[in-house]
């Protein structure tokens, strides 16, 4: 299985971080793709991948740090792209949730973002979270898509929170879904939502994830979140599509291989093997 959202470089890790890797190794994940969010953070998101042939890295400025990110912040990552352990563009999209950065502002990076993506060939990493009664982040994010990168980006719609529609027009664009902690949160509710969901994309349109270090899945709320937990998110949503374990781990790992290629960078890297 892989992780394909970790923020491990998190100072939440500084303790234990090599004792939490080997967790994840042992419990047979086979890659961790490492979220960078902004400018500041690269340096150790870029050590983290660099340490371990299993890791890669993103480059972007999260939507809820735009606020304090300038353009010379953007010029100075978008030169990282070029890096050999970076696979994708982000953390980035839109967030209406909280009010931690200018709604104008977010739009404006996300473009900037998907621009990167079009003319990179980079998958991007998107986050789109909104209240139920307010703005839509999910309208923006896909009008967005349409208008800047329709045909020409792919990527993946971490903790995906959207409805049957905002799936089907996602997935029309290129994008996977992102299934994390947050689907054991409610197994009811969370089941309908998925069952629905794979009706309306198929069964290979979704991706495992943790967010580490939030949003743990149930019973574990309450503590810090790792990529050792992939495997017990896959148990959550195998329950919900009515499938094996197994069968989710192979859907999840091929769709994940598929739109950011660690198998071939892995072959690629000095002294690494391919297993
Ligand atoms: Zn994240």
């Amino acid at each position: 299985m892989i992780d394909t959202h970790a923020h491990l470089h998190s100072r939440a890790f500084d303790e234990d971080r090599e004792d939490v890797l080997t967790k994840c190794w042992d419990v047979g994940l086979r890659y961790i793709l490492e979220i960078n969010i902004d400018r500041a953070g690269w340096p150790k998101a870029r050590a983290l991948a660099e340490s371990d042939p299993r890791i890669f890295t993103t480059v972007g400025v999260h939507p809820m740090d735009v606020g304090e990110a300038t353009h010379a912040d953007l010029d100075g990552l978008e030169s990282e792209l070029a890096h050999p352990k970076v696979l994708a563009i982000g953390e980035t999209g839109i967030d209406y949730y909280r009010d931690y950065s200018p709604h104008d502002k977010q739009r404006e990076f996300f473009r900037r973002h998907v621009e990167w993506a079009r003319d990179h060939g980079k998958p991007l990493v998107i986050h789109s979270r909104c209240r139920k009664d307010g703005p839509s982040s999910h309208d923006d994010v896909l009008s967005i898509l349409e208008e800047v990168g329709k045909g020409e980006v792919r990527g993946v719609l971490h903790c995906f929170s959207g409805d049957v529609e905002v799936a089907r027009r996602g997935t029309a664009l290129g994008m996977k879904l992102g299934m994390g902690g947050a689907i054991s949160y409610g197994r009811k509710k969370n089941r309908k939502w998925v069952a629905e969901l794979r009706n309306a994309v198929g069964p290979d349109a979704f991706l495992l994830e943790t967010d580490c270090p939030y949003l743990a899945p149930h019973p574990h709320q309450q503590e810090r979140n790792d990529p050792s937990y992939v495997p017990l998110i896959a148990q959550y949503l195998a329950d919900y599509m009515e499938m094996d374990v197994e069968e989710v781990a192979r859907r999840t790992n091929t769709a994940a291989e598929a739109l950011f290629g660690f198998r071939a960078k892995t072959a690629d890297a000095p002294g690494s093997s391919d297993e």
